[in-house]
């Protein structure tokens, strides 16, 4: 495997990667949610118009809807509506007025999630992943693998049938690591996809030391993990065999 394929294969989720149509009129701004979403592993599509945000919903089947509000043509509003008709798609609103009554609406006209402009794209990113992990179909909520068990609903993670207390972080973690067995992920990719920031020089060993915390609570021997695997200077991944 030559360095490119090797990154390509570490970019690409075993179970496929997530696809996201943005609706946003502002193009320097659809432009900076595309980068930052494709960098973080979706696949991305864009419209610059209500109607052709409607479009593109019959073109494609995206995982999740990022709306803007104030569009020409069609409001986000509309497009929600128009969208609600025929999908239950994750749909998260972006609008710059934060009023309580377009927040209502928005959730009068089913959006999930609602995010007033200007907002950090580590929020963006946090939103995102959170409304993509609520999806029920996508996702198995109880996993079993060796003597744990792991309820993605309860957020709880048992070991030979007795709970183990993690962090936030930590079961975020481990969640995503075992939702991808046998894929190794990168630590960029961890602090982009569990962390939600970009990858900045010192923050991998952030990773580090969660996966080292970890270890030491669901490994029978964290010196000797079972569970997750290091590949030195790649990332981690889930042990497939389990
Ligand atoms: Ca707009």
């Amino acid at each position: 495997m030559d360095t490119a394929e090797a990154r390509a294969s570490l970019q690409a989720p075993a179970g496929g990667r997530s696809s996201i149509l943005i609706v946003e009129d502002e193009k320097p701004l659809a432009q900076i949610l595309r980068e930052n979403l494709v960098r973080a592993g979706y696949d991305v599509t864009v419209a610059y118009t209500g109607p052709a945000g409607i479009s593109a919903m019959d073109a494609a089947t995206p995982d999740l809807v990022i709306l803007d509000v104030m569009l020409p043509l069609i409001s986000g509003f509309g497009v929600c509506e128009a969208i609600r008709t025929k999908s239950q798609v994750p749909v998260l609103m972006l609008t710059a007025r934060d009023t309580e009554e377009d927040k209502l609406r928005g959730f009068e006209v089913g959006a999930d999630d609602y995010l007033t402009k200007p907002f950090s794209m580590a929020e963006l990113l946090a939103r995102v992943r959170a409304l993509l992990r609520r999806r029920p179909a996508e996702i198995a909520l109880q996993l079993r693998m060796g003597n744990l068990e792991l309820d993605l609903q309860a957020h709880m993670v048992k070991r030979d049938g007795c709970p183990v207390d993690l962090s936030m972080r930590e079961f975020d973690l481990l969640a995503y690591l075992a939702q991808r067995r046998g894929e190794l992920v990168s630590r960029e990719q961890l602090l982009s996809e569990v962390w939600g920031y970009e990858y900045v020089g010192d923050s991998a060993r952030a990773v580090d030391v969660t996966i080292w915390r970890l270890r030491s609570k669901i490994e029978e021997n964290p010196h000797e993990p079972r569970y997750i695997l290091s590949r030195r200077g790649l990332g981690y991944l889930f042990n497939p065999e389990l």
